[in-house]
């Protein structure tokens, strides 16, 4: 790529200012550059045609528009001229989703309700205050965790009825099986945000099994009989909220050690990791153009059915053409912006753009690019429900083939292809 500086110019700086038409034909202009250094010759035509379209206006909006929601889309209002076709929207946001607001934190989810083409993959985003609980709870489903902010205390058990607790900070995963119960209580001094990760695109937060609205529904003689204790001493049960407690406030935990040892008095703790310190893990791949971290059930044991990416693209620099054998793509962007064009065969391309809080999505096997187009790191998770990670770069595709194969083909020289680069880069720099 030598798109220089243009590549900043596809979205301004200032894309949160009030609206102007001039920069989004600007950032139309900006983005068929591009994608002409990528198409070759033929392409070239047809971009100068559309540029000529929107020269006389065709490419105007005269009538209603959502302004806003158009500025934070301009390779969707005005789309690079090798998109094509119906490619299904591909593009969600948790800042669209209602937040369920309780005392204690807040919860709010992207699933395949409000996200028709997310089939395999829902997301829950939560925020918890210091001492704050999301209850004790279990789930269909695998949950796959990344923290985001702050500090959480976990608790859950194994198959065997052994003890899990741990305290997990910003940049930790954790994963907890369908049907093992577990907790999440915010800690000092500023409680923690998170993103949870499940298998099934069907997945609401809504659908959980709660204790405490098990329990609110269950009779008392049952419950005085299972404990084995005098029906009045569960008096404090009648004041649980009919649909259970879901988030609500408590003071800090006690230290970790206090907690470990009340839970392992009777039995030994669980040999089970269901937490893993990404943060701390050296990358994957680095260079001056970004870094990818890799975790899946090779590293992180107990993630059987979940396999991430975490992805770093420096400003210019973009995360190669490629695509995926195994999944399905779940994306989640943490900071910056960028722009994926996912290529869904029979002619039909979409770009649509994304920022810090956004979900993207891209069937199996689809090729796609993601190309950061801010003046901040671009940092985004690529979530696969699959044991294994597994991409195939097309740069190291090209590299290995017979160089006249790749000629009858696109018609490139060999000393074109041979100056592609020769291996997966992951991320490949602003200037190749
Ligand atoms: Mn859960
Ligand atoms: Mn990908």
């Amino acid at each position: 790529m030598s798109d220089g500086g243009d590549g900043k110019g596809i979205v301004a700086p200032g894309v949160f200012a009030p609206f102007s038409r001039r920069r989004l034909v600007g950032a139309g202009v900006a983005g068929i550059g591009i994608a002409s250094l990528i198409a070759g010759t033929a392409q070239a035509q047809s971009l100068s045609a559309t540029k000529a379209g929107e020269g006389d206006g065709s490419a105007g909006d005269p009538g209603p528009d959502n302004h806003a929601l158009s500025a934070l889309n301009p390779d969707s209002v005005t789309p690079p001229a090798t998109d094509h076709g119906s490619v299904p929207q591909f593009w969600n946001s948790f800042s669209l989703s209602h937040r369920r607001i309780q005392e204690g934190g807040w919860a709010r989810q992207v699933n395949v309700v409000d996200f028709p083409i997310s089939t395999e993959i829902a997301s829950v985003n939560m925020k918890l205050n210091a001492g704050g609980i999301r209850e004790l709870h279990w789930h269909e489903a695998n949950e796959w965790a990344l923290m985001l902010t702050g500090a959480a205390r976990l608790t859950a058990i194994d198959y065997e009825g052994r003890p899990y607790v741990k305290d997990v900070k910003a940049g930790d995963l954790w994963y907890f099986p369908e049907g093992l119960p577990h907790s999440i209580q915010g800690l000092g001094p500023d409680g923690c945000e998170f993103l949870l990760v499940f298998d099934e695109g069907k997945f609401s937060e809504e659908d959980t099994t709660l204790l405490t609205d098990w329990l609110a529904h269950t009779p008392r003689e049952v419950l005085a009989k299972n404990f084995g204790v005098d029906r009045g001493r569960l008096a404090p049960l009648d004041k649980l909220p009919p649909e259970g407690r879901y988030i609500f406030p408590a003071p800090v935990p006690p230290p970790l050690r206090q907690d470990a040892s009340a839970m392992t008095k009777d039995v030994s703790a669980s040999s089970i990791a269901f937490d893993f310190a990404m943060s701390e893990m050296p990358p994957t791949k680095q260079d001056a153009s970004g870094e990818v971290r890799i975790v899946d059930s090779a590293k992180f044991k107990v993630s059987k059915t979940m396999a991430m990416a975490h992805v770093r693209v420096k400003p210019g620099a973009m995360r190669e053409l490629h695509w995926h054998t195994n999944a399905a793509e779940w994306q989640y962007y943490i900071a910056g912006q960028g722009r994926m064009t996912v290529f869904a065969n029979k002619g039909d391309a979409r770009t649509m753009d994304f920022r810090a809080g956004d979900v993207g999505y891209i069937p199996v096997t689809l090729p796609h690019y993601i190309e950061n187009t801010g003046d901040e790191d671009l940092v985004f998770l690529e979530m696969f429900k699959s044991p294994t990670y597994s991409d195939v770069s097309l740069n190291e595709w090209l590299a290995v083939l017979p160089p006249e194969l790749v000629r009858q083909h696109l018609g490139l020289e060999e000393t074109v292809t041979a100056s592609f680069p020769k291996k997966d880069y992951a991320v490949v720099p602003a200037k190749a």
